[in-house]
């Protein structure tokens, strides 16, 4: 490295309406899916007797939420929901039930055993997704730590040392190492621009040392944090050598890898519901007593003066339901393909809106091979196309467990595997598995992929909007048209985050409280 480096580049480099319902409006206005502060609480007038009528299309989060909510403000709620399950993308598969793909209804052979399911969509919970986790307090869902991040897990690249699998603990020890010694002697390196004062320099020097887990002079000699060769608790141990920083630098893992758990999103320590994601499906069914009619395909929407028509198809019977209100969670590309007479900006916006497609793999291994190489939970990484592998975090020594396999992000990924059948995919997902776990292949008893471009009501998972008019799609969408509200983490500018499903949800409540409240007022 030069030596011609200054202080801000080197810094630069380290360190890479009525009472609470119009605060919450307030607060809103501000970003609509700020994901910081406090949980705005919702106050919602009682309209109890009122007889208002309320359509809810979808049962995913954002419908169920809005179904909770306005029920519990004396809202006659009433759900249709195109498939035959309630959850949305969050969904859970355990033995006998079925992955519901256009074409390829996969049977889910994993063994009946409270440990063996797989969470097909939303999977983990950050911390700071504060909506997430108060519908799971109100709703009794019993949360547990997931283990996103394993430092014992592997970082596998066909590019580097021989496409062989090290240990995420000792790339990330040997790489910082590496980079710390490099900018120690660029500190050190007389054309070291010093506008620095020596104090400053001084601790400049310590904190990269330490950084680096350096020896005194600044020369990085491998460390225990990268774990140890020999030794075990009752003799000295033997630090492991080091790895050749050349193929450090030709895998891909520090990309990407190396760094995601320092991610506002992946940070450790991650939630997830004791037994599967649907849990928070499941608290809401047992929460809320507004009908769901399931099965049950919506055809047309009708805006009139005060209200919303919706028709349905319920096994092969058209149904009408004539609505106060109605908030809409069907994914926005298929709303061009349900006449309705909303207004032609709305459609427009909403027509903007593409689904991007991400595919899970769930493998029922016949037994925890990798509780055998220390890994508890976490993921491996690979350069391979399945991404990653995921262990289970939870039923640790029970003899078997459901491995994620794959992870494909985005149609360029996806694509690939949803052009196989499921069959092949378990297959190929297999023999890239054995790249990083010896005799993979072997272990595996059953397995089901969740290709989200190809499920039935979905055929897609998070929104893209791309172009220069985001700005003022969103702004449009997230306003009500007439008494249609658009709901469910599609309106979200963090799409395939719960977090978004129950904000959008949130907020369309609220504004429908504040227009009530005002119509109140109005008629004094
Ligand atoms: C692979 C994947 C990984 C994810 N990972 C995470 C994660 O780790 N953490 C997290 O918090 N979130 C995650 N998410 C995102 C999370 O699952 C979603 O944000 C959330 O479930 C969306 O809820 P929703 O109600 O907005 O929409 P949806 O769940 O999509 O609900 C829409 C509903 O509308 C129904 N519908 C469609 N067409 C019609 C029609 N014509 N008539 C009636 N009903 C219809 C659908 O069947 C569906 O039930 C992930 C999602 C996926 C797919």
């Amino acid at each position: 490295m030069n030596g011609n480096l200054s202080r801000r580049h080197f810094l630069n480099l380290i360190g890479s309406v009525g009472g609470s319902t119009a605060i919450y409006q307030t607060s809103l206005a501000l970003g609509l899916m700020q994901d910081v502060g406090e949980l705005p609480k919702l106050d919602l007038l009682d309209v109890s007797g009122q007889r208002k009528k309320v359509a809810i299309l979808g049962a995913g989060i954002a419908g169920l939420t809005v179904a909770y909510e306005l029920e519990r403000a004396g809202y006659d709620c009433t759900i249709i929901e195109a498939s035959s399950r309630v959850g949305g993308r969050n969904v859970t598969y355990r033995h006998g039930d079925v992955v519901d793909e256009m074409g390829y209804p996969q049977q889910v052979n994993f063994d009946k055993a409270p440990h063996l399911y797989f969470n097909g969509g939303a999977a983990r919970i950050p911390g700071h997704h504060h909506r997430v986790l108060h519908y799971c307090r109100v709703l009794g869902v019993d949360l547990e730590v997931m283990a996103n991040d394993n430092r014992l897990a592997w970082a596998q690249d066909d590019a580097a040392f021989g496409g062989k699998p090290v240990r995420v603990r000792e790339f990330t020890t040997d790489a910082r190492g590496f980079m710390a010694e490099i900018m120690g002697k660029a500190v050190n390196s007389a054309d070291f621009d010093k506008p620095l004062s020596d104090e400053d320099m001084e601790r400049l020097m310590e904190f990269i040392k330490a950084y680096g887990d350096l020896d005194d002079n600044a020369v990085y000699r491998g460390s225990e944090r990268a774990g140890f060769a020999s030794g075990g608790f009752l003799k000295h141990g033997e630090l492991k050598g080091t790895l050749d920083f050349s193929e450090i630098l030709k895998s891909s893992f520090w990309r990407r890898g190396m760094h995601f758990n320092h991610a506002e999103y992946w940070g450790a320590p991650l939630l997830t519901p004791r037994g599967g994601m649907d849990n928070i499906v499941k608290g809401f069914l047992r929460n809320i007593r507004s009908p769901i009619t399931r099965n049950a395909q919506v055809q047309s929407i009708q805006l009139r003066d005060q209200g919303v028509d919706v028709i349905y198809n319920h096994r092969g019977k058209r149904r009408k339901l004539a609505a106060d209100y109605c908030f809409n969670s069907i994914p926005a590309h298929f709303i061009n393909a349900i006449p309705n007479n909303l207004s032609k900006e709305y459609v427009e916006a909403l027509s903007g809106m593409r689904r991007s497609s991400f595919l899970k793999i769930g493998l029922q291994m016949k037994e925890r091979f990798w509780e055998r190489e220390k890994i508890y939970g976490g993921i491996s990484f690979t350069s391979q196309e399945i991404n990653q592998i995921w262990y289970p975090s939870h039923g640790i020594f029970e003899k078997k467990g459901i491995v994620l396999g794959a992870y494909a992000f985005g149609p360029e990924q996806a694509n690939k595997f949803e052009r196989m059948n499921p069959a092949e995919r378990i297959q190929f997902a297999a023999r890239q598995g054995e790249k990083i776990h010896a005799g993979y292949s072997g272990h595996i008893e059953n397995g089901i992929s969740v290709a989200w471009g190809r499920m039935n009501h979905m055929m897609g998972c998070g929104n893209e909007v791309h172009g220069d008019n985001k700005d003022a799609m969103f702004d449009k969408i997230q306003t009500p048209d007439g008494h249609h509200y658009m709901i469910g983490d599609q309106i979200s500018y963090h799409p395939t985050w719960q977090e978004g499903a129950f904000a959008s949800a949130m907020y369309a409540v609220g504004d429908l409280d504040q227009r009530v409240r005002a119509s109140e007022a109005s008629q004094g």
